[in-house]
């Protein structure tokens, strides 16, 4: 890779890998929130966050996919913006659970990052068990089946031997070539998967919730919040972006025993 865009291909749909999260019996609550983009230029989008998480009623907030705008692996944390940010999510982490499934933007956030924040790793997609419901979590991506270039690119980024071939090269090539990447996604539309009409795929969403045993899903990626039913009987729930610094949109999604509910971030 070179930062090129793969040729279009036919994909055939993901396999959704079986894992299971339950939540202890004891918990009151827990929160979704997804696509916070962040990067230097959201200082107040990220302080809403952490205010969020050190104020939130919810025992553990699961953070569903693209919670920095880009991410060139671990070490890249040691320095200014991305160790900002390690070290407030760390010191949340520390008093409340904190569980991190990657996006299309954040990929690459490692084990190595997990281990230093002290947070959970959920893979994509995630089976959560709470309080009797069966909800499947993933950030959406994977079900835009009707981008398939992105598909294509998907694919290619997400095998090991191009995370391997990225990771070993020095940081300053690394953010060059994200750099380039997001241009040509600006230039193309296409590129990462943000294309503002592209929806989940119905059919392939019925599919893994019958799969995981799940009648309701949550997921994020489409920046277009609301709760909506796919087929009879199967429910699911798409997160809001966040952006508190050119806009005005945060938004928690709450899973309690009593269901699903949506409330702004919690103030100091
Ligand atoms: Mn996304």
């Amino acid at each position: 890779m070179h930062g090129t865009v793969p040729t279009p291909a036919k994909v055939a749909p993901v396999q959704p890998v079986f894992y299971e999260f339950t939540t202890p019996a004891h918990w009151r609550g827990v929160d979704f929130i997804s696509d916070l983009h962040l990067s230097s230029e959201m200082p107040r989008t990220r302080d809403a966050l952490m205010t969020h998480l050190e104020h939130t009623p919810a025992d553990a907030v699961v953070l569903l996919g693209d919670l920095f705008e880009v991410w060139i692996g671990d070490d890249s944390a040691d320095l200014g913006f991305e160790a900002e940010c390690s070290e407030m999510l760390a010191e949340c982490a520390s008093r409340r659970q904190i569980l991190v499934m990657v996006g299309n933007r954040d990929f690459l956030l490692g084990t190595e990052w997990l281990a230093m924040v002290g947070a959970q790793g959920l893979p994509d997609p995630t089976l959560l068990v709470a309080w009797d419901q069966r909800v499947l979590l993933t950030h959406g991506d994977a079900l835009c089946l009707s981008d398939e270039p992105y598909q294509a690119f998907r694919r290619e980024v997400r095998s090991p031997r191009w995370q391997q071939q990225f990771l070993s090269r020095p940081l300053y090539e690394r953010r060059a070539l994200a750099r380039e990447m997001r241009n040509a996604s600006q230039e193309r539309q296409r590129f990462d998967g943000d294309l503002v009409h592209t929806d989940v795929d119905i059919a392939e969403s019925v599919r893994w919730m019958h799969l995981h045993g799940a009648m309701e899903m949550v997921h994020g990626h489409t920046h277009r919040p609301g709760s909506d039913s796919l087929a009879p009987g199967y429910r699911r729930h798409v997160l809001s972006d966040w952006d508190l610094d050119q806009g005005d949109r945060a938004e928690v999604l709450r899973l309690t025993r009593d269901g699903f509910s949506r409330h702004a971030p919690a103030s100091a």
